[in-house]
């Protein structure tokens, strides 16, 4: 029989804020278990393209919430009522002309729309099936995905076809990532997965 862990000495972990400096020190059983009480204590989390994280405190955070509320602003909701058709929906862009929000609004290409419809197949391949879509007057298109524990994720198909992603909790943003790839997105899903979606 393996010794339970209960009776191990929980050992200390340090986060530092990429930004300001700031510390947090976090006792832990293991660095995973250190991470979620960081994310826990509204600490921002981004991966880098190395594989390595990165951590912001909370008021380095809260700046993430203008950059998102700013850019969603204009947003047009699409109401999807059918899971099965957020793809044909997604299609359906294509036929928007520029000016489509009260003269507002340039048309959208394949190639954002691909994206969007790949991001969704992502989401929807790790377990988030609650999704929803917005129109974007800049071109751009976001998917939300809304799971347990109050938690919303969402993932941006910019017209210049790069993905910014957002995570927030309890309606705060609480990891802002942009200009990033397709398999830093599958990273984090992965985690996010893991952390929240099977609990
Ligand atoms: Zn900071």
């Amino acid at each position: 029989m393996n010794t339970p862990t209960l009776n191990q000495p929980e050992e200390p972990y340090w986060f530092k804020c990429a930004d300001c400096n700031v510390s947090l020190h976090i006792y832990a059983n293991n660095f995973d278990e250190a991470k979620i009480k960081a994310i826990k204590c509204h600490w921002t989390t981004y991966i880098t393209d190395d594989g390595d994280w990165l951590w912001k405190c909370p008021d380095c955070s809260d700046k993430i919430k203008n950059v998102i509320t700013e850019k969603i602003k204009t947003h047009q909701t699409i109401d999807v009522t059918e899971k099965n058709k957020i793809f044909d929906r997604l299609s359906s862009l294509l036929s928007y002309k520029p000016g489509w929000s009260n003269g507002e609004g340039i048309a959208f290409t394949k190639e954002t729309v691909d994206l969007a419809k790949n991001l969704c197949n992502l989401a929807i391949n790790h377990g988030m099936i609650n999704l929803s879509i917005s129109a974007g007057i800049s071109g751009e298109i976001l998917i939300s995905s809304y799971l347990e524990n109050n938690i919303t994720i969402e993932l941006f198909a910019e017209s210049d076809n790069t993905i910014t992603y957002a995570f927030a909790k309890d309606d705060k943003y609480i990891e802002y990532d942009d200009k990033t790839s397709i398999d830093i997105i599958k990273q984090k899903l992965n985690i996010i997965n893991l952390m929240y979606n099977n609990v």
